[in-house]
């Protein structure tokens, strides 16, 4: 096994911005403030009325659906204007330089973009929840709520604030973001998506995140399209993946006062190993070797749980074999990657699988 690994990670895994500062208004930044260097540290003031107009058409992620969210219409997704949160608590399986011991600030929004069959968060991620069964649908949350999480989240001792799912609501999350900045928000901002993402969107988010966290799901157009219902996730994730790493740079890390070691900067790509598709997951290695080597992370998954339909899919409703698992690290040993997480045997545990009902939740009734 090669030195950098690390084994054994649990698995999973406004606008009052403004607030009167001006670019020439002080003399030295280090005498400003805390907050307000913080303030200088992120994008000028922006117009949030043409940020929430992307509901009105949305192609916020590549389904491109121009279904009008702030009309009630709903997309591919099935996520409508209205802001929904299944989750808002402290996270502790992320890899470990986003979890820490101290916890990942996680917020797990509702709907996908995505759709894969094997979804392990599919209780919150279908177009279609049960509002009986997950109450938490019927909160409405604003940006200002959403700032108030990240605070919370903050001030309960997380180490970043996580948005697990976020781009379907990206309007209202970037929003959020500069509120939140605005009043304090100091912990690193991470963006844990399934790599099916535009630029365009993620060019919303640049100067906000801090850490990409995405997954590198398919290779192949034919099992993007049978498992995720995307066959075009190849060549919309390795544009997304450039934008990514361009954004954040290689990885940096800070060594805080509790003794943790915590991501500051950089781009950590996952990849779930799935049953049967070793030799697509060495694709997937080799093109993150080549193409990006030490200027990523990469984080390798063992913990596929066969939810599926095993009559539809049968080829995937069992759990991984670990000697695909072994040949996949080994093959990763092959590449200049700045570190590569891997996982133990036992990471496919239901266990793992969040509480979703409404923990942290702030918000009006929807
Ligand atoms: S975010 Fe949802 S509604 Fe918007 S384009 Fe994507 S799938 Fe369609």
């Amino acid at each position: 096994m090669c030195d950098d690994m690390y084994d054994g990670f649990e698995p999973y895994g406004t606008n009052d911005f403004d607030a009167g500062l001006s670019d020439d208004a002080f003399e030295s930044y280090d005498e400003l403030p805390l907050d307000q260097r913080i303030l200088q540290d992120y994008p000028a003031p922006f117009d949030t009325g043409a940020l929430y107009d992307l509901y009105s058409d949305c192609a916020l992620c590549p389904r491109a659906c121009h279904v009008n969210r702030n009309a009630g219409e709903l997309g591919y997704c099935g996520a409508s204007a209205k802001v929904h949160v299944a989750r808002a608590a402290l996270h502790y399986w992320e890899e470990p330089p986003i979890s820490g011991d101290s916890g990942s600030g996680t917020v797990f929004f509702a709907h996908c973009q995505l759709q894969c069959v094997y979804c392990q968060n599919a209780q919150i991620s279908r177009p279609h929840i049960d509002p009986e069964k997950n109450a938490w649908l019927k909160v409405n949350v604003s940006a200002q709520d959403l700032a108030q999480m990240f605070l919370n989240l903050e001030s309960e001792g997380a180490n970043n604030i996580n948005l697990v799912s976020a781009t379907q609501y990206t309007p209202t999350v970037v929003d959020a973001l500069h509120i939140a900045r605005s009043r304090g928000l100091k912990v690193p901002i991470v963006y844990n998506t399934g790599g099916y993402e535009t630029v365009e969107t993620l060019r919303l988010y640049n100067g906000l995140v801090d850490v990409y966290l995405a997954d590198f799901k398919h290779y192949n157009s034919d099992a993007a399209k049978r498992y995720a219902h995307a066959p075009d996730y190849p060549r919309v994730v390795l544009k997304a993946l450039d934008e990514m790493v361009a954004q954040t740079g290689a990885p940096e890390y800070e060594d805080l006062a509790t003794g943790e070691t915590i991501m500051t900067h950089g781009t950590i790509v996952r990849h779930l190993l799935l049953p049967g598709r070793g030799d697509e997951a060495e694709r997937i290695v080799s093109y993150l070797g080549t193409e990006f080597g030490s200027r990523i992370v990469v984080s390798l998954m063992s913990q596929y749980i066969p939810l599926v339909n095993s009559d539809k899919y049968p080829e995937i409703s069992m759990p991984v074999d670990s000697v695909d698992y072994d040949n996949l690290v080994d093959h990763a040993c092959l590449f200049d990657f700045d570190e590569c997480f891997i996982q133990d045997s036992d990471s496919a545990d239901t266990g793992y699988i969040p509480d979703f009902s409404g923990q942290g939740l702030i918000g009006s009734p929807s």
